[in-house]
């Protein structure tokens, strides 16, 4: 695929020729704060259904409202969600699920590889009880790209491998990056976990790099 960096945005071009833009325009941090007064977003929210690879409970990796005002960049009108199984993710990459705009998210099976051992189901919930929260005001583009220990919505990504666009499953057209999770922020394993959206499609995929 050929990708071309122009003031700031990342292109693609269809098979029509016509240009696809890969990420968003803004870019938003997760910080420490009252998730009881704001529910815009919720990372690694644990589900009751199971991973049928390895036992675990699975996890809504990220649950975005798309009608907050701070999240209205992203032209989703209703809930994204991505959801995905915590202990085979290392294995599993990519994994995909279909969301639906009322915040249903149906994860996608096989995955191509997975976990050895399912996690605990409270360390699942454990990860579900962090206190990370959508910021008031966006951060620069580039947040998310200059400093590796941060968790961001929008903007650019900082691979630490190499650029990945991962095709939609659907379409085949590379998907459009939404967010990156740092692991490390969450004290959960090296590395990031990626979230990215094909919005014409409703599936999300998550993908983890680590050094
Ligand atoms: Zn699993
Ligand atoms: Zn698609």
């Amino acid at each position: 695929m050929d990708l071309k960096i122009v003031s700031k945005k990342c292109w693609t071009f269809d098979r029509a020729g016509k240009r696809r833009q890969l990420n968003f325009d803004t870019c938003y941090p997760l910080v420490k704060g009252d998730r009881a007064q704001d529910g815009a977003v919720r990372i690694f929210r644990p589900r009751r259904d199971r991973c049928p690879e390895c036992g675990g409970r699975l996890s809504d990796f990220l649950v975005l409202d798309g009608r907050d005002e701070r999240l209205r960049f992203l032209g989703i009108d209703g809930i994204f969600t991505a959801t995905a199984c915590l202990g085979c993710i290392p294995w599993a990459s990519p994994s995909y699920s279909r969301f639906t705009l009322d915040g249903g998210s149906t994860p996608i099976f096989p995955y191509e590889g997975s976990g050895e051992e399912a996690m605990e189901d409270q360390d699942v919930e454990q990860m579900g009880e962090n206190p990370y929260v959508l910021a008031d005001g966006p951060a620069p583009l580039f947040y998310g790209a200059d400093w590796d220990e941060t968790s961001t919505i929008g903007g650019f990504p900082f691979w630490i491998q190499d650029w990945e666009y991962t095709p939609c499953p659907d379409c085949g057209r590379p998907m459009k990056f939404v967010a990156k999770l740092s692991w490390e922020m969450l004290d959960f394993m090296e590395g990031n976990c990626y979230v990215e959206v094909c919005p014409e499609c409703r599936v999300a995929s998550m993908h983890h790099q680590q050094t």
